[in-house]
């Protein structure tokens, strides 16, 4: 039987849609949560998933049974690569290529934005971002595997640049990669090797702007920048990072200046942020204004102009210099559900409005910043508001319960447990992280070798 109740398709689970979708639970429509990975993921703690700390399961929950218990929500897996606004049919592509489609009465888009390096694609190879469970793994591996690497060489310069790690962006993403990555070397690793010395290891973190952290109030970032001195991070600051290559970094002076080479056979990639394909394709068909990420320019409710029937809500929105934070998604969810509502209800929308409720960022065991209103807390006060916070939202009750557990075990003994990384399917073309291919991609053999290399 068809239902005459009113479709919402949501395209997104991440803070954003999965708010939404949890708020109309029980409400008199029909709601579909469309995510092509299936899974909710709490992207603030993904370094700690990166650096062995807490596994992907911790850090993450099954879309399904998180909304198993709202009878009225659907999830399905896909990826929404196209739209057809005066029809009101969303194309969406499964994992095995095909596509499907799905109608709606409203549209909700939550699909966050991706990582940016900004024109130089290329660089995507030898310097992942940090966005996806796949990211966090693959980046995994590549630290793990560097120590592992090193171990096998002789002292000199290419067990050295092993040894090396260098980050593009200072914000709080690179920062929290940065220190984590020295303080496995100099505890969790200190004393596994016999051939290296981990806490030898280098860990350059550079960013255009002139201290880390720049969103937080400047003696806030001045303790932060001690913090990680004191850690063993090198900071360059004022340079941007102009070539990435399977070996190293070239940097260029901002304001001039020769450039420098920095030879680091792990290179990761904070430094931004861009929107996913659908996202432009949703300005395209509806003619919305975006940004140069593509963030879109919504109406005051949050709506496309022109499409009271399609919101935006999350980092995808381009308004009013909201954040791309966490807050601002779960909010921007809260009120879509609300205004769907309200237009059941006969009533009139309202204005989105955002309450910040402030930031944090980690530093290193014993370290965060928490800066909210007045309060600007650095430290160990900062670092426990720090672990409330994220413990507060973490999804699901026992992944609250199991990280609590783990970051105890983890002050106290300085041991990493989620260290394990896999290599890939070798026998598998598309698979897309292989051991050769991570380190040595000019070695596959041709049916291995990625597309663009193949004859
Ligand atoms: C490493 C990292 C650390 C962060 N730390 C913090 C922090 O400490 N505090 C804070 O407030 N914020 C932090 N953020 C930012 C915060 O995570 C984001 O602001 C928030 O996740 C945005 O929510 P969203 O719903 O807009 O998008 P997301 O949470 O990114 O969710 C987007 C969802 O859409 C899905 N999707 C994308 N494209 C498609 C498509 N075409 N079809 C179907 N599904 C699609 C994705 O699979 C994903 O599930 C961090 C982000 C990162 C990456």
């Amino acid at each position: 039987m068809v239902s005459s109740r009113t479709k919402v398709l949501i395209v997104g689970g991440g803070f954003g849609g999965l708010f939404c979708a949890r708020r109309l639970g029980k409400v008199d429509v029909d709601v579909v949560l469309l995510d092509r990975a299936a899974c909710h993921v709490f992207q603030p703690l993904l370094y700690q998933c990166a650096t062995g700390t807490l596994s992907i399961g911790q850090i993450s929950r099954s879309l399904r049974e998180e909304l198993a218990r709202h009878t009225n929500v659907t999830t399905l897996l896909g990826e929404a690569i196209d739209l057809d606004t005066d029809a009101r049919v969303l194309t969406a592509r499964r994992p095995d290529e095909t596509t499907f489609t799905l109608d709606y009465d409203v549209l909700v888009v939550a699909v966050g934005m991706r990582q940016a390096y900004f024109g130089n694609d290329e660089f995507a190879r030898w310097a992942p971002g940090m966005k996806t469970l796949d990211d966090a793994l693959g980046i995994r591996r590549r630290l793990f595997g560097a120590f592992e690497m090193a171990e096998t060489l002789p002292p000199g310069p290419e067990r050295d640049s092993w040894l090396t790690f260098a980050i593009a962006g200072g914000g709080p993403t690179g920062v929290e990669l940065a220190g984590q990555i020295r303080e496995m070397a100099t505890r969790a690793l200190a004393h596994e090797f016999h051939s290296i010395e981990p806490e030898d290891a280098r860990v350059l973190l550079f960013d255009g702007g002139s201290c880390v952290l720049s969103s937080f109030a400047p003696s806030l970032t001045d303790k932060a920048t001690l913090a990680l001195e004191q850690l063993g991070v090198e900071l360059h600051m004022g340079v941007h990072v102009t070539d990435v290559r399977q070996d190293g970094v070239t940097v260029t002076p901002k304001n001039g200046g020769p450039a420098e080479d920095h030879p680091a056979r792990t290179v990761l990639w904070t430094a931004g942020v861009e929107a996913v394909p659908f996202a432009r394709r949703l300005a395209e068909v509806t003619g919305a204004p975006a940004d140069r990420a593509g963030r879109i320019a919504v109406e005051p409710d949050l709506s496309v102009p022109g499409h009271p029937e399609i919101f935006v809500i999350g980092d995808l929105v381009g308004r009013d210099q909201l954040p791309g934070v966490a807050e601002n998604a779960m909010q921007g969810g809260l009120h879509a559900a609300a205004s769907i509502r309200r237009e059941l209800a006969g009533k009139p929308r309202r204005p989105f409005r955002y309450r910040d409720l402030g930031s944090a960022a980690y530093i290193s065991r014993g370290h965060a910043l928490l800066q909210a209103g007045p309060v600007r807390l650095a430290g160990f006060l900062g670092w426990l508001g720090w672990g409330f916070i994220h413990i507060a939202f973490l999804t699901g009750v026992e992944n609250r319960i199991s990280t609590v557990a783990t970051w105890l075990a983890t002050i106290a003994r300085a041991r990493r447990t989620d260290r394990t990384f896999i290599l890939g399917g070798t026998t598998s073309p598309e698979h897309p992280y292989t051991w050769l291919k991570t380190f040595h991609p000019n070695m596959l053999p041709v049916a291995q070798a990625p597309v663009d290399q193949q004859p």
